[in-house]
């Protein structure tokens, strides 16, 4: 427990939700490809037309958390600051071998090995033009294998590493991570600046380039929507949202996520940042032996079940990859 003078502060990553292309394409490159369980078919409950797809561990943890909006109908993406640029997942130490020729096997897009902050890295690009990076990290966090994944347990994906951000300012993103949100400065490395926070068993870093030359970012299929970062429950969510408040920022009321409870706001370059409660969780309305095996529709949702159903594609299951 934390004292109650202590300043508020997240815990690391909760989810990262981004905006995809055609539903089937994303959902078979994140379930068949990279292994990934989905944890929940639901909809935007901003708007119940469009899917809101869960990709997660095997258990649904938060910090492990990928979900998309598929959008296919959207204006391409453009990639600028005030955006989530990248995703680096972590992998175990010793896996990249194995993710290499895997990645090869299904002809997916990837760049250089590269050394950052002196962790092998692997820049991958999914079918939309999502940016993800898989990271040999052996850092602490909690994480449940999902046993009927076509990847085996040893080399499953850990879930969130860190996110990377472009900024055309360093200083009030900065300033709203340290002095509202709990993160120290770590390091800095080719022009990237680290930022880490204690007390979290999921991702716990963020990494921050600036690019003053840089346009704004534009939401489009492959871009990050936003990055919702981890409270314990109601009372650190609102004490954080406070903090922002009083920072200068308009967080939103809390609104209820059913799964989770999340305050919305937009750091000062413009990302927009979710804070997201580490429960109820996602076997609050399935057996969790049965996620996302049928669309799961939030209470209030419930009685417009038909008209939202026939308004969505089809989602067919992959059949099991031949390994
Ligand atoms: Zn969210």
């Amino acid at each position: 427990m934390s004292a109650p003078d202590t300043a508020p502060a997240v815990r690391g990553i909760h989810h990262v939700t981004a905006i995809a292309g055609d539903p089937q394409t994303n959902y078979d490159f994140y379930t068949r490809v990279m292994g990934l369980r989905m944890v929940k078919k639901s909809v935007n409950q901003d708007a119940p037309d469009t899917y809101h797809l869960f990709y997660a561990d095997g258990a649904g943890t938060p910090g492990t958390d990928l979900t998309f909006f598929p959008w296919p109908e959207m204006h391409a993406a453009r990639r600028g600051v005030g955006q989530v640029v990248e995703v680096p997942f972590a992998i175990p130490s010793g896996s990249l071998g194995y993710w290499q020729e895997r990645l090869i096997d299904f002809n997916v897009t990837t760049g250089n090995v590269e050394t950052r902050f002196g962790e092998t890295t692997l820049p991958v690009t999914d079918p939309h033009g999502f940016k993800l990076a898989l990271v040999e990290t052996d850092d602490a966090r909690a994480f449940t294998p999902w046993a009927e994944s076509p990847v085996p347990a040893e080399h499953q994906v850990r879930g969130m590493h860190t996110v990377r951000i472009w900024e055309r300012a360093l200083s009030p993103t900065e300033r709203i991570l340290t002095q509202v949100m709990g993160f120290e400065k770590i390091s800095e490395e080719d022009g990237w600046h680290r930022y880490g926070v204690e007390g979290g068993t999921s991702g716990t870093l963020v990494d921050i380039q600036v690019r003053p030359e840089t346009r704004q970012g534009r939401w489009g299929p492959g871009a990050v929507h936003h990055v919702a970062w981890r409270v314990r429950d109601d009372a650190e969510e609102m004490a954080v949202r406070e903090a922002v408040e009083q920072a200068g920022l308009q967080p939103s009321r809390q609104i209820d996520r059913f799964w989770f409870r999340s305050v919305y706001f937009k750091e000062p370059g413009g990302t927009l940042f979710e804070l997201a409660t580490e429960g109820p969780g996602f076997d609050r309305d399935e057996d969790p032996d049965r996620l996302g095996e049928k669309l799961i529709l939030p209470p209030w949702l419930e009685s417009r079940r038909a008209s939202i159903e026939a308004a969505l594609p089809p989602l067919e299951p992959t059949p099991a990859a031949e390994e």
